[in-house]
């Protein structure tokens, strides 16, 4: 029996979560959760899994709402509440599903709580994965990824050594048939028309610019301690080759199987074991043909922001984050262009005076400092 905390169980990645939990009740026991301001969900959850003692939502007056109707439950809220249900909740495995700089400190706090992670919450590799690597060590937990890329590149490395690439495949976001001018006037409601997976709004962004990418090689730079010049990137239209690690002796291992973000999820809460899977399969016969495009960096050149950032160091990553969760949320309420996220990053990025070595409340001093810089350039309309 593995005890689960799911923060973030209202959205794209938590709900399969608890998909998998329902297929497995026997192997796990939620015993907490978060929902952010989604709480509709709440009451089935709750009548459904007896085991859960302690319940966070993001807004104080929903606290008080449901703490009237559900007097036997604990509730706490916002950011601290998170924190509080990691650490007053007994449990074997945290799954971080949050979306955003948000997950980043439920991280730390996991692991310096001995609690092993399952973690979705790619920003918080971005922002801080040196300190959560030092965090694992120190405190001998582990780290699953939820990424289907690096599920994917774990699962080729696993008993392989000698590795040469990491060649992570992008389907190219719902724009990769776009040239750079046809992006000058694209839409919100265009950008979230994901061609092959159906995720989370910010995400969905995040793949339209690549900056998806960007952060995925950060992210297998920090899990697999592999140089970021050998982390390759394959546009790969059919989103079934998850990713492929080239081989020395010049072969290639790619792990090939449906776009279910629920196989990926699977494979991380059974602590990287495969797991049988009744609900989706890929009947290679009748798929018929994968296609591949090479990748241009000047095409999607977030990208290289994020490479730069790495290649800094200290706080930059953070910045690359923060400013781009602002202009993201900003595209998305249609406050600025499509093609100003990237302009405002880079910018953002420019004026940052980098701390190397950063401590936990250095990265959190720089998210804030990168979201104010984002505010200000578009207040001030100087794109
Ligand atoms: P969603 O937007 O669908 O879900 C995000 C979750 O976080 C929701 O439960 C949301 O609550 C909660 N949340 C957001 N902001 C706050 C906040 N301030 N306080 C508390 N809770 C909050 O995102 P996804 O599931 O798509 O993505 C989650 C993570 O997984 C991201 O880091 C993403 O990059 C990564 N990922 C996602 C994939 C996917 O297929 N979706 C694939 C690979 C990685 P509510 O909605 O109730 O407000
Ligand atoms: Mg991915």
């Amino acid at each position: 029996m593995t005890r689960l905390i799911v923060l973030g169980i209202s959205g794209s990645i938590g709900s399969q979560t608890l998909d998998i939990i329902r297929r497995h009740k026997r192997k796990f026991v939620l015993c907490g959760f978060s929902v952010g301001e989604r709480i509709n969900c709440v009451d089935e959850i709750l009548k459904e899994f007896k085991t859960i003692s302690f319940v966070v939502v993001k807004n104080k007056s929903d606290k008080e709402k449901l703490e009237k109707i559900y007097p036997h439950i604990k509730f706490s809220y916002g950011d601290d509440g998170l924190l509080e249900l990691i650490k007053q909740v007994e449990c074997d495995l945290v799954v971080n599903a949050l979306v955003g700089f948000v997950g980043f400190l439920p991280t730390i706090c996991a692991l310096e709580n001995g609690r092993d992670l399952a973690l979705a919450n790619k920003e918080s590799l971005v922002v801080g994965g040196n300190l959560v690597n030092q965090l694992l060590k120190k405190t001998n937990t582990k780290l699953y990824p939820i990424d289907s890329e690096h599920v994917a590149l774990a699962k080729c490395l696993k008993g392989n050594k000698k590795a040469k690439k990491l060649v992570l495949t992008a389907s190219g976001g719902s724009f990769r048939d776009l040239n750079r001018n046809e992006l000058e006037n694209v839409t919100v409601e265009d950008a979230l028309k994901h061609p092959s997976w159906n995720m989370g709004q910010k995400i969905t962004i995040d793949c339209a610019t690549m900056m998806n990418k960007g952060f995925e090689i950060i992210e297998a730079y920090h899990l697999f301690n592999f140089p970021i010049d050998k982390i390759d990137v394959l546009l790969h239209d059919e989103s079934k080759i998850h990713s492929l690690v080239e081989f020395e002796d010049g072969s290639f291992l790619a792990d090939i199987g449906p776009a279910d973000m629920r196989i990926p999820i699977s494979h991380a809460l059974f602590r990287n074991k495969r797991v049988k899977n009744t609900f989706a399969s890929l009947p290679l016969d009748e798929f018929g043909t994968f296609h591949f495009r090479k990748f241009d960096p000047k095409r999607y050149p977030c990208v290289g922001y994020a490479k730069k950032a790495i290649a800094i160091g200290g706080t930059m990553p953070a910045v690359l984050n923060g400013a781009n969760e602002e202009a993201v949320y900003a595209f998305l309420r249609k406050e600025i262009k499509f093609l100003s996220i990237e302009k405002i990053i880079e910018e953002v990025m420019e004026r940052h005076e980098i701390v190397q070595n950063p401590t936990v409340q250095d990265l959190v001093d720089a998210d804030k400092w990168a979201r104010e810089e984002v505010r200000r350039l578009i207040k001030e309309n100087n794109l």
